[in-house]
């Protein structure tokens, strides 16, 4: 029996959960477009970027902060433990990630709109792409930008046989290596909190409910009706015409879990009301595997850094490459993206890390409730490297990145190994990837899009959840696949594309 506070019947037409880098995206454009809308977000806001009041790790663009996070942890292929950060606060990961913006190659999201998703090939996305680069002011380091570290990585990445580009973020791009595109204004990490929900903050038709953890939609009648949340310790509950979760990969799947919108018998395990039987959701998690060489940087590189920093802006991640392994399908599918970081532990108080990622992962895992407890993180079981394939196109990179490092120009700053394979043949080298790897923080699919519920689908190409009138997700589990991307522009892209589609007339 619920004793909280109902309110909110008649002023909202829109309840969008989770303000992070889609959320944003959706509330900001619905404003616009003049509907009510209350955003519910578990973490905090800091008000406007003008207010003043961010914390400075969330604003500074050159290092990753270690603040806001939700906790989520797990396990990799060898059974080690994983972080699997995810940003508790408005702008959610895009407040809290490496602002690196590549959208991506155009045959991934062909590959969506054939399989059940008309509306979604990368030319018909193409427009709410530029917007999105627009809105969060997306730039290309000049070459007099580049720190020395990164422009070692580009000259050796060219020695080893990728050509060098200035445009990482064509949807038509081959090979290459290049300055990555950043959402950076004047060292300024630009979340999508400034770019979408600044401009209409002082509207009366939003609303912003921070600190407030949904704990899942309310449906009556088969239909969704609002959302419960725990706000301050006491259960609200908020009521709209539309329900849009934006809660990301872990966080819709655990609501509409707890809401009764899944796999029956999985829901019935935890006493909770079956709404919808949709299997899928939940399934079909998958992320981009990483493994890494480290070193201590030898005496050179933070002299040489330092020099840098006196008339540059400094970030510790600047350049990336794309490339094919030997089972490629389509131009690449590899991004090796490396960095410097400060590291008291070393004599040289720097360590550089080459890491390679995999961007086409066939293994999928899966996200189950623990608990209908809003405050007990769901498993997460990513099944990192579950397909010989994965491992196989990870390995491939790390052979190419070990080409790279011996190339004179990176050599220079490379001192001795921390993170190294022991022995290069195929087994060991595999053995070594599964026990050492890690991931790129780029969790997708577990609400997966697509035409038909019985082929895995959660939502239909509308963003619509199959099944449950007035309730829509626009976040990272839509992803019918993840494309071979940063994806943050491409969440941002699907905010652009389900709030034009929230806001198309449309029959019935
Ligand atoms: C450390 C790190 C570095 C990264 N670097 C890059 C990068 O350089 N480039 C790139 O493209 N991608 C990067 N990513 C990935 C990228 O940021 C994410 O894929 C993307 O931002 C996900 O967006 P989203 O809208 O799906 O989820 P999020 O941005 O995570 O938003 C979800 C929001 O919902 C809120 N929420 C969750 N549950 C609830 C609830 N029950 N009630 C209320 N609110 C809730 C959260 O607090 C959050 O604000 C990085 C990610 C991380 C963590």
């Amino acid at each position: 029996m619920f004793h909280g506070v109902i309110e909110r019947t008649d002023t909202s037409d829109i309840i969008v959960v989770g303000c992070g880098t889609s959320g944003a995206v959706v509330a900001g454009r619905l404003v616009e477009a003049g509907l009510r809308v209350t955003v519910v977000e578990a973490g905090p806001d800091y008000r406007s970027y003008g207010d003043g009041g961010w914390p400075a790790d969330l604003l500074d663009a050159r290092a990753l902060p270690q603040t806001h996070d939700w906790g989520y942890v797990g396990r990799g292929a060898g059974g080690q433990q994983l972080a699997f950060e995810r940003a508790r606060v408005i702008g959610g990961c895009s407040a809290h990630n490496g602002c690196v913006q590549i959208p991506g190659w155009r045959g991934d999201y062909d590959a969506w709109a054939a399989s059940g998703c008309p509306g979604w090939s990368g030319e018909e996305l193409r427009p709410m792409f530029a917007r999105s680069s627009e809105r969060l002011r997306l730039r290309q380091f000049a070459p007099d930008e580049i720190q020395p570290f990164h422009r070692g990585f580009l000259e050796a990445a060219v020695a080893a046989g990728i050509p060098r580009t200035d445009d990482l973020g064509d949807l038509d791009g081959e090979i290459g290596c290049g300055p990555e595109p950043m959402n950076v204004v004047a060292g300024v990490r630009w979340n999508t909190a400034f770019a979408y929900v600044d401009p209409v903050r002082d509207r009366r038709e939003l609303t912003i409910v921070a600190d407030a953890v949904v704990d899942r939609v309310l449906v009556a009648g088969g239909r969704a009706t609002g959302v419960r949340a725990w706000v301050d310790g006491q259960p609200r509950e908020l009521r709209a015409d539309l329900v849009v979760l934006c809660a990301g990969a872990y966080g819709t799947p655990e609501i509409l879990l707890r809401s009764g919108i899944g796999p029956a018998a999985d829901l019935r395990e935890h006493h909770i009301e079956v709404q919808a039987d949709l299997p899928a959701v939940g399934a079909n998690l998958h992320d981009h595997p990483a493994s890494q060489l480290e070193f201590a940087a030898t005496e050179r590189l933070g002299p040489e850094l330092e020099l840098f920093a006196r008339t540059r802006w400094l970030p510790e991640e600047q350049t990336l490459a794309k490339i094919a392994s030997p089972a490629a399908a389509g131009p690449f599918d590899l991004h090796v993206y490396p960095w410097v970081e400060p590291d008291e532990a070393q004599p040289t108080r720097w360590k550089c890390v080459v890491p390679v990622g995999l961007l086409t992962p066939k293994s999928r895992g899966r996200l189950r409730l623990r608990s209908a407890d809003p405050a007990v993180r769901a498993d997460v079981d990513h099944a990192y490297l579950a397909e010989p394939a994965d491992l196989a196109a990870l390995a491939s990179g790390i052979r190419w990145a070990l080409q790279v490092v011996r190339q004179p120009e990176m050599a220079a700053y490379l001192g001795p190994p921390l993170q190294f394979p022991p022995d290069l043949r195929d087994d060991a080298l595999e053995a070594w990837i599964r026990s050492t790897h890690t991931h790129i923080w780029h969790p997708a699919g577990t609400c997966r899009m697509g035409s038909d519920p019985a082929q895995g689908a959660v939502v239909d190409p509308l963003g619509r959840v199959h099944g449950i009138p007035g309730l829509h997700v626009a976040d990272a589990s839509v992803f019918p696949r993840l494309p071979r991307a940063t994806p943050a522009l491409a969440v941002a892209m699907i905010g652009e594309r389900i709030a034009d589609l929230i806001l198309e007339p449309r029959p019935g």
